[in-house]
């Protein structure tokens, strides 16, 4: 014998009657079956509403007639469709139920009042008709069929009318009279049982799970399956996590645990049935009998052996603390406490105590804030009034994230990588706990940020994807030229377990965005056609990042924009990680630049900068990295600009100055106005970037900056005519070239740092310097520090272009990961 449960979605209208129907009869073929059911949805909550209004004198006509509807809507469909169905003893039924209704309301609606027994026989009115209304149709499937009376069968042995619970020892030996022989299904419905005195109880809301399970235990059946409207249980909120998994199976302890801490498996009290008696429990949709469903039961049907099973969190909780001098090594505090919510009907969700005996801090849901708060201060008056306790604390809006799993007991580190996933995404612990079992393990946490700390978990202890969520800035060259590469490594990445997801692209007119990730195939073509809404702006993707609980939100500034630098700070404190290549940030007032770095410590994101120096070259990491481990800069030589690099280089080949400049303008190497390379600031930028980094606390204007230009060359004027008038710097490049030839030196140009001093200058550089044969646009760096010296570290390569710096920056982009990858 085997029980099946459809709950009230799955018999909502004719069309799902049907397939439940059909569920059944396909089943039938493998044995016996009991069927419980519930009442159509909505039924109970206007069975519950129509009490409520005639308990307050309303005639509760609305509720009756919705009601009415539904039950008439169903027979009118099934009727129809099936010339054999037996409609006309279901619309007698249906009638004389409700004016036995009507007469019960009516008493009630004079009473004002509606006592609990008279409540629990109006509630199990929903599920007695649905029982009947299946009988009907499993008839016209030439089924034989009969209806269990559970107030014949189902004894409750607690007082409550409404939450009533089940003896099953007790019912299990009524059962034993039962004789269905040759019956193919054995209706029940669900929800109901009686007390010694034989009046109707109900089992409390979704009490239908129950009786299945109670059922199941009574008849000894090899299984207790519940279907429903979803495939089964999951490691966790797939509305919230969009690779959530499904389970395929769960222990009966872990359901348990799961269920308690708010995920939606079984309430645990019809879980404590079929564990007691061991009965596997299937979970199972009606819109997939084909899928293999949840099993709950002792055998472990996992694949893998991963240590947590499932996340779940459980909200709306409000956290009570008592604490004060009188607590310390006073025995019976926490039974009072206990005591005092016990007797307040108040169940409680988590308790944490701190080992110094001081204070005493639980969990319960918001509802019984005020209630509980009323018990704790007329039990501590005393206390309380002579300062022994402190008053009692309370937080609000307070949500528990917990890990469930089996497996946790013998693994190491689960609690380390909880908190931190929970720290990777800046959330705050309010309190933490661990069942003595080690089966789970909870984290208190305010309430809005529950997304964001599932989703992290999530990606770290399930081998799922790791989400970037990228809002590009600036889209010219080297932004483009990102978008791209991201679009072609796509594939590369998700090999590794990485999605980077476009969610925001914006020029200075436009923003692009979709939160779900943007397609990048035709990115130029979407963004051309989006409206001019003035490009980029905070409270725009802010808006996204408060309603999408990105976890890994990233900024990334391909401009070469002030602005959109010094909002570098508020960009951390909303959130996201910050990646640039735009040098502002790191060259504007020291304050600035300090403040950026503590807000980047204080919110856990990530200020990434590499492409500010040498472009794709790896320079700011490998300094940090030397510098961390104790070495010092003593001294650095560099060549940190390609087109000046480029121009030198042709000097010592014989060419004119005005002419390399030419050609370099001409290929793109230099800035469209050759000034901006020439006047020395972009390598002065570089090499302030440098300094600060070793520790220099030095501004632009300490850098000193001899132009790539003759002493007081003329820069005014157009484009042109600057162009025009550069051959006049010839004789002097000439000059000094032949002055350095003649030593077996060539020209450079420099940015150089030494006795805490920086300067950009025109150098003769010897053969032996490692910068001697850097040229045609190559950079390098020579660092001369306390462990590299006389022979400096030398970094060298191409430092600018679109394609280099583009993947520098995406490899900045994939730093902002705070996760290894697991073997
Ligand atoms: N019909 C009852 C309710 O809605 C019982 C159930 O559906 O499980 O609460
Ligand atoms: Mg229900």
């Amino acid at each position: 014998m085997r029980v099946l449960k459809f709950g009230g979605s799955s018999l909502a209208n004719a069309e799902r009657f049907k397939r439940a129907a059909e569920i059944i009869v396909g089943n039938r073929q493998q044995g016996q079956l009991a069927v419980v059911l519930s009442a159509p949805a909505g039924i109970t909550n206007e069975l519950e509403a129509v009490i409520a209004a005639t308990s307050q004198g309303e005639d509760g006509q609305q509720q009756l007639t919705r009601i009415t509807h539904i039950f008439q809507s169903l027979l009118d469909d099934l009727s129809a469709e099936f010339s054999n169905f037996d409609a006309a003893p279901l619309q007698a039924m249906l009638e004389k139920e409700l004016a036995g209704l009507r007469e019960v309301l009516q008493g009630v609606r004079l009473l004002r009042q509606c006592p609990d027994n008279i409540a629990a026989s109006v509630l199990a009115t929903g599920e007695r008709l649905s029982v009947n209304w299946m009988k009907a149709l499993l008839q016209v499937k030439q089924q034989q069929v009969d209806i269990l009376v559970p107030q014949q069968l189902l004894l409750s042995n607690n007082d409550s009318y409404i939450e009533a619970q089940v003896d099953i020892e007790a019912s299990k030996a009524r059962f034993a009279a039962v004789d269905y022989q040759g019956l193919d299904v054995l209706l029940m419905p669900g929800f109901t049982a009686a007390n010694v005195q034989g009046e109707t109880v109900v089992l409390g809301r979704n009490g239908s799970d129950y009786s299945a399970a109670v059922l199941a235990a009574c008849l000894a059946a090899d299984c207790c399956e519940i279907w429903t409207d979803v495939d089964g249980v999951y490691n966790c909120d797939p509305r919230v996590v969009e690779d959530a998994r499904l389970l395929r199976s769960l222990s009966y302890a872990e359901a348990m645990e799961l269920s308690y801490f708010g995920a939606k498996v079984l309430h645990p009290k019809t879980i404590a049935p079929i564990a007691q008696y061991h009965i596997p429990c299937l979970i199972k949709s009606t819109f997939n009998p084909q899928g293999e469903g949840t099993l709950i039961g002792a055998k472990d049907l996992q694949e893998n052996n991963l240590p947590v099973k499932a996340i779940s969190s459980l909200e709306n909780l409000t956290m009570l603390t008592v604490s004060g001098p009188g607590m310390k090594g006073m025995v019976g505090m926490a039974s009072r406490i206990f005591g005092a919510m016990a007797q307040a009907k108040v169940s409680i969700a988590l308790i944490t105590q701190s080992s110094s005996e001081y204070s005493i801090s639980f969990c319960i849901h918001s509802a019984d804030a005020e209630t509980a708060k009323r018990a704790l201060q007329s039990e501590f008056e005393l206390e309380l009034a002579n300062q022994l306790l402190e008053s009692i604390e309370s937080i609000d809006q307070l949500a528990i994230i917990s890990l469930v799993g089996d497996s946790m007991r013998k693994s190491k580190g689960v609690a380390a990588r909880f908190f931190t996933s929970l720290a990777e995404v800046s959330i705050n612990i309010v309190a933490i706990a661990q069942g003595s079992s080690e089966r789970s393990i909870s984290a208190v946490v305010t309430q809005d940020k529950v997304e964001e700390a599932v989703g992290a978990c999530h990606q770290n202890f399930f081998d799922s994807m790791h989400y970037i969520d990228l809002f590009l800035i600036g889209c010219g060259g080297v932004g483009g030229a990102l978008i791209d590469q991201i679009n072609e490594q796509q594939s590369h990445l998700k090999e590794q377990h990485i999605a980077i997801r476009v969610c925001g692209i914006a020029n200075s007119r436009q923003l692009l965005t979709n939160p779900k990730g943007l397609e990048l195939s035709d990115w130029r073509a979407q963004l051309e056609a989006t409206e001019q809404n003035g490009g980029f702006d905070l409270p725009t993707v802010q808006g996204l990042l408060d309603s999408h609980h990105f976890i890994n939100p990233v900024i990334v500034d391909c401009t070469s924009n002030d602005q959109v630098a010094a909002d570098y700070v508020n960009y951390l404190a909303a959130g996201f990680h910050v990646v640039t290549a735009n040098k502002k940030a790191n060259t504007a007032s020291i304050e600035y630049y300090n403040q950026l770095r503590l807000t980047a410590l204080k919110t856990r994101r990530k200020f990434m900068y590499d492409t500010n120096v040498g472009a794709g070259l790896p320079v700011i990491e490998n300094l940090q990295n030397l510098l961390r481990a104790g070495d010092q800069l003593v001294r650095f030589n560099g060549i940190l600009s390609g087109s000046l690099s480029f121009i030198f280089g042709k000097l010592d080949e014989g060419m004119s100055f005005s002419e390399a400049t030419g050609i370099a303008r001409d290929n793109g190497f230099t800035e469209p106005d050759p000034r901006e390379d020439l006047n020395g600031m972009d390598v002065a930028r570089k090499l302030l970037i440098l300094a600060r980094e070793a520790g220099m606390e030095l501004s632009l204007e300490d850098i000193e900056v001899e132009m790539a230009l003759p002493p007081g060359f003329d820069c005014e004027g157009s484009n042109e005519e600057f162009m025009q008038r550069l051959p006049e710097a010839d004789a002097y490049f000439a000059k000094l070239q032949k002055d350095a030839d003649e030593q077996g030196q060539v020209l450079r140009y420099i940015g150089s740092i030494e006795d805490s001093k920086c300067k950009v200058s025109i150098q003769a550089v010897a053969a032996a310097d490692p910068l001697h044969r850097v040229k045609d646009g190559e950079n390098a760096l020579a660092f001369y520090s306390r462990y590299y010296q006389p022979i400096p570290l030398v970094l060298r390569g191409y430092g600018a272009g679109t394609a280099v710096t583009a993947a520098g920056v995406f490899a900045d982009v994939l730093r902002t990961l705070n996760w290894n990858q697991e073997v």
